[in-house]
């Protein structure tokens, strides 16, 4: 493991789910964080546990505006982004500049301090997939008119300025995809499946099917991405990425809901609503290249990681 003890460390999107679960993790490695989030869909609370750290410095800032950090900072990992349909849809044209100029502004930062900068990209770069599992190779099926294409194409944008950055600039880049990810401090309103359908079970109320929940995803922890966010920072100067990061076991969205209700005992019913326009039918990583280049691989089942965010959902069901 690279030695991160004292390195700083700027982490967009910090104070989010997967961005608070990565601080925690660095502030482990002795690294100094600077936390940089909006607070659009992050929290205070999700980052309330190290705001008394030394080592961990909160700036609320939207990465859509330029920043300076007076503090040489020697890695960048950008996260700055809603992840979920309602939220990056809720104001779709802030969330393309969030990938766009804020991204910009981010690279531009990297520049400057001569900074690693990593890209948290995403399985929807390949959009309703045509190939099955999906190889970094496939070049998607993006709808870039529909109303996930702010998010898309947005990503898909920020990939395209990693590279232009490396190619024009020599900034050094790491473009991970990620793929569907779950676990505690997941917003409690995000929407995203395995929220609504863990607090649907345990208030008993109707677990809500999109669909006819035969669509499938792949859900990895979140200690497992984070662990492939850090291997792909520290790899050699020329893996630049693409790389897939998730967990290739699939799933329907039905066989979810089932599982859920076993493991948490509830009494409620599966109810089947529209499926969202441009909802992908299928999605499996294929981390081959994760394997060969970081040594990567997911450790947690889907019934334990399901065990953990079911047991902290369950402390914030009333
Ligand atoms: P999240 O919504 O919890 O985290 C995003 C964080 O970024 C939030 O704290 C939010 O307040 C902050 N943010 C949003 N726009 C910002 C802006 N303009 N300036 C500063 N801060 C801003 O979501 P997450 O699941 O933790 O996702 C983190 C990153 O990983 C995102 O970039 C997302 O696209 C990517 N990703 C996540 C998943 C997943 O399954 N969770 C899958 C693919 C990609
Ligand atoms: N989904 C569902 N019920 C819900 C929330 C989501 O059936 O209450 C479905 C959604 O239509 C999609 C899958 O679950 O097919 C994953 O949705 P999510 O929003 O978590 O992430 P996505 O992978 O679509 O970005």
């Amino acid at each position: 493991m690279e030695e991160l003890k004292g390195k700083k460390i700027l982490v967009t999107g910090g104070a989010g789910f997967i961005g608070s679960h990565l601080c925690e993790k660095l502030l482990s490695f002795g690294a100094q964080i600077f936390c940089v989030d909006n607070l659009f869909t992050g929290s205070e609370e999700n980052i309330s546990s190290f705001l008394s750290n030394p080592n961990f410095r909160f700036i609320k800032h939207d990465i859509v505006d330029p920043l300076f950090v007076d503090e040489k900072i020697e890695q960048i990992y950008n996260l700055a982004c809603p992840a979920s349909p309602i939220h990056y849809q809720h104001n779709p044209v802030h969330t393309i500049k969030a990938s766009t100029i804020g991204v910009i502004n981010m690279l531009g930062l990297a520049r400057k301090h001569n900074a690693r900068i990593l890209q948290a990209s995403t399985s929807e770069v390949y959009g309703d997939p045509e190939v099955h599992p999906q190889t970094e190779e496939y070049r998607g099926n993006v709808n870039p008119i529909g109303p996930r294409a702010c998010y898309d194409e947005g990503k898909r944008c920020a990939e395209t300025l990693f590279f232009d950055y490396h190619r024009m600039h020599g900034v050094e880049i790491k473009i991970v995809r990620i793929f569907n990810t779950y676990g505690s401090r997941m917003a409690i309103n995000d929407g995203r499946v395995v929220s609504n359908f863990i607090l649907q079970a345990l208030k008993n109320e109707p677990i809500t099917i999109y669909g006819n929940g035969e669509q499938t995803r792949s859900f990895c922890y979140v200690s497992d991405l984070v662990d492939g966010l850090i291997k792909t920072m520290a790899s050699d100067k020329e893996v630049a990425g693409p790389i897939n990061l998730g967990n290739p076991h699939e799933n329907s969205v039905k066989e979810l809901a089932e599982k859920i209700i076993a493991m948490t005992g509830s009494k409620s019913e599966l109810i089947y609503m529209d499926l969202p326009i441009d909802d992908p039918k299928q999605r499996c990583p294929d981390i081959s290249k994760a394997g060969e280049v970081l040594s990567w691989k997911p450790q947690i089942a889907l019934e334990d990681g399901l065990r953990y965010t079911i047991e902290y959902f369950k402390a914030r069901v009333t």
